[in-house]
């Protein structure tokens, strides 16, 4: 009798720790910010794209970038993961006060709760990117899930802004997943990586150690990885690097411009 009550109070706790997980499963707003986010960007800031050790065929690297043309002074602002509700406009706000134009890797799912600012964005002539619908891991997704993590964002960034997203930069900067290249490359996108500077706004460090991050090793044609989403100082370091940089000579673009030249 004790052994079967002991049973009993197992398979209810289990079933009320399992209900309890499933209902706490990403629908709600609240656990996919605070939840997953850090481990999420703390996987975006370690990617390093050695184009020598890929095992891509030459022909499918031709559509993954990680910088443009190194001939002139322009570099590419990206800000990740957004729109977020209010630092997002910070973002724009700061953009339109040095007159640049940047790109937005927006996460789908960002876009249909707080679709203003993204319509901002687009409307002030920055690039909006695809970052997929729920900003899952695409290596533990199959490939129809993939494509249509790819189309959902893709739905919602077009009835939102009108216009056709033409890059997508993977979550977890998972650019080596079987089968990217081909679904990327078949829905008119271009994978869209970033270069060497690592600024690592997701820490939240101080706003001038974000500067300097960036402006001691910037490149020509760097894609620069900054998030517009649960950063504290990212809008701050920008009011320092960008009139720095552009002291310096260099000009800000869309990456859509960068990889054009
Ligand atoms: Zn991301």
């Amino acid at each position: 009798m004790k052994k079967k009550n002991v049973l009993v109070g197992i398979f209810a706790l289990t079933l009320v720790l399992t209900l309890g997980y499933a209902m706490s499963l990403p629908e709600d707003k609240t656990d996919w910010k605070t939840v997953s986010y850090n481990q999420v960007k703390r996987s975006e800031s370690k990617v390093e794209v050695n184009e020598n050790q890929s095992t891509q065929s030459k022909e499918i690297n031709s559509i993954v970038f990680s910088h443009g043309s190194k001939d002139e002074k322009l570099i590419s602002l990206t800000f990740d993961d957004g729109p977020h509700p209010t630092e997002t406009d910070k973002v724009l706000d700061v953009l339109k006060k040095y007159n640049i134009k940047a790109t937005f890797f927006v996460a789908g799912k960002h876009v249909k709760w707080y679709p203003d600012p993204v319509i901002r964005a687009s409307k002030e002539g920055h690039e909006i990117g695809n970052h997929t619908f729920n900003h899952y891991d695409i290596a533990n997704l199959s490939n129809a899930q993939l494509e249509d993590e790819i189309k959902m964002c893709e739905d919602v960034i077009k009835e939102k802004t009108g216009k056709t997203p033409t890059l997508f930069r993977p979550p977890y900067g998972s650019y080596s997943k079987n089968g990217l290249p081909e679904i990327a490359d078949k829905n008119g996108y271009k994978i869209v990586l970033w270069g060497g500077v690592d600024a690592l706004d997701w820490k939240n460090p101080s706003a001038e150690s974000i500067a300097k991050n960036i402006t001691s090793s910037v490149e020509n044609g760097e894609i620069i990885l900054l998030h517009d989403y649960a950063t504290t100082n990212t809008v701050e370091a920008l009011e320092i690097l960008i009139p720095q940089l552009q002291s310096q000579g260099y000009k800000f673009v869309t990456v859509s411009q960068l990889l054009s030249e």
